[in-house]
């Protein structure tokens, strides 16, 4: 049984730790096991950030930015190995992993741009003979706790950013396919990043709360489901830390009578059943506006996600693979059971999916549900899974209401074909990230992620420039060098200008 370890500098003690199984979800078979610390291991991982952090943020932006130019050319060396690596143990298949690395490797090359980014604000003659100039200046060490669904993209949004900033950063990535953040750490110290910069310490809510108390970290970024983000938030700031909290989501997309609807039902394919439904920007519910439109949609749907192949991860005609664990599988299940128990129609029914030569495989078929409604929990919650859900909205009032009032705001996407309706739903929907005839609104790096509502706790969003404001702090100086000629006396009242 292979052990996948922490990377952290003096490697880890003597295993005493619990330890959590690593599935092979097209095999359904554990491939590994992962250690699952505490406390006493993220101290030594504290110390040895501490030793490395001052100097790194002592060394000049242009040369940590060439350690991010070399990190990047070795990740797209090591493109493909990442990518299977990352399969094996998530189940998305391979060219998916790829993407999934790539919107990583993407903020790492803004990241090579913090030379730029860094610089500061002046203001010359802000008074007489004074000038006021701000900069940003690193927190110390971050942390990061990372989701399973995106193991390679996640890790990097939040490391690049932090690290190019002058941070050292400690990562807990999940504990369901932990492999590819390792590798990560590997080729960050191969790409020149002292010892220390980045490591990777395993565990689960253990490890997290000793996370959230460690008074030597100064930020945590976390991603994953609504619950823990919200107690992530809450622990977090209690512990006086800056902390972003991700969380769930149920992205809805709205198609209007004048939408393409062949091009609809391509994009809502990918963005519903891609990556086995298992992306928080996924499109798992969609509004047709108006009976007739949801008939046409349906009609088209039908055969596409029939037309569906599922397959092992690395499978190249797989259209999408298995789910990441038998747990999630039975979840998915139950959660289809629960729509067709409230009343909704099972017009594609994915449960007890089986995939020839892969019995033990953690597949669920692709599953279409008509006729939902606002008031259905299947509706409310988040399903993470290969399910899209048809919920009929009578008019575009009722289709900007439905996502505006559900509890999540990650994404939202509507299509259409007519640019006042877009722009009026852009401007009114209360939702954090929205797509005009784009389904997966998943921002570009040199922008920033982030939902609202239950989607997101904290104020600020995930890499770009937001990204660098969560991992520095301002420091501003207000200065002036007199040179004597002038007696300005006391000064007992405020200075005003
Ligand atoms: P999860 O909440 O189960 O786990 C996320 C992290 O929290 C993991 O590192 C895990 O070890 C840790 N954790 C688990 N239980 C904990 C507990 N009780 N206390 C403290 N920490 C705990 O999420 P997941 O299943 O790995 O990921 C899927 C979820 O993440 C979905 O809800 C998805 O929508 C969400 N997600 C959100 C975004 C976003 O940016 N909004 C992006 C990706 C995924």
């Amino acid at each position: 049984m292979r052990n996948i370890d922490h990377f952290i500098v003096g490697g880890s003690p003597a295993q005493t730790e619990r330890f959590h199984d690593v599935w092979n979800p097209s095999t359904g078979e554990v491939q590994a096991r992962v250690p699952l610390a505490g406390a006493a291991l993220l101290e030594q991982a504290v110390e040895a950030a501490k030793k490395v952090q001052p100097e790194w943020a002592a060394t000049n932006p242009q040369k940590r930015a060439r350690v991010m130019f070399r990190f990047k050319e070795l990740i797209e060396a090591n493109m493909q190995e990442l990518a299977e690596l990352l399969a094996s143990e998530h189940g998305k298949v391979v060219d998916d992993a790829k993407g999934d690395v790539q919107r990583g490797l993407e903020v790492i090359e803004f990241a090579c741009g913090i030379p730029h980014v860094l610089k500061g604000d002046y203001s010359i003659g802000a008074g007489t003979g004074i000038d006021v100039y701000s900069m940003r200046q690193p927190l110390g060490i971050g942390a990061g706790i990372t989701p399973f669904n995106f193991p390679a993209m996640i890790p990097m949004w939040m490391f690049g950013m932090a690290i190019a900033a002058g941070n050292a950063f400690i990562l807990k990535p999940s504990e369901r396919d932990p492999s590819v953040p390792v590798r990560l750490a590997e080729l960050f110290v191969e790409a020149g990043a002292p010892e220390g910069l980045l490591q990777v310490v395993h565990g689960d809510k253990e490890m997290v709360d000793a996370i959230l108390d460690h008074q030597d970290i100064a930020a945590v970024s976390f991603v994953g489901s609504s619950d823990i983000a919200h107690y992530v938030y809450k622990r977090g700031v209690a512990a006086g830390k800056r902390v972003q909290a991700m969380g769930g989501a149920k992205n809805h997309g709205i198609v209007m009578p004048d939408a393409d609807l062949d091009q609809v039902v391509n994009d809502l394919s990918g963005a519903a059943f891609g990556s086995a439904g298992e992306r928080c920007m996924a499109l798992p519910v969609v509004v047709p506006v108006g009976e007739e439109t949801a008939e046409r949609l349906r009609e088209k749907l039908i055969p596409a996600i029939e037309g569906l192949r599922i397959g092992v991860s690395n499978d190249p005609e797989a259209h999408y693979g298995p789910v990441v664990t038998p747990e999630h599988k039975a979840r998915i299940e139950q959660w289809i059971a629960t729509a067709e128990s409230e009343g909704g129609e099972l017009v594609i029914d994915g449960r007890g999916y089986s995939l020839q030569g892969h019995e033990k495989g953690f597949f669920v078929g692709p599953t279409l549900i008509d006729h939902v409604t606002t008031k259905m929990s299947s509706y409310q919650e988040e399903i993470f899974g290969p399910v899209l859900q048809i919920v009929r909205a009578k008019d575009f009032e009722e289709a900007v209401r439905m996502p505006s009032e559900h509890q999540y705001g990650n994404g939202v996407a509507i299509f259409t074909r007519n640019g006042h309706a877009a722009r009026e739903f852009a401007s009114r929907v209360n939702v954090g990230m929205v797509g005009i005839n784009v389904p997966i609104p998943v921002p570009v790096a040199y922008h920033s992620f982030g939902g609202w509502k239950r989607s997101a706790f904290g104020d600020t969003n995930q890499y770009g420039m937001e990204g660098l404001k969560f991992w520095t702090k301002v420091k501003t100086i207000t200065q002036r060098w007199p040179d004597g000629s002038v007696d300005d006396g006391n000064a007992f009242l405020i200075p005003t200008l």
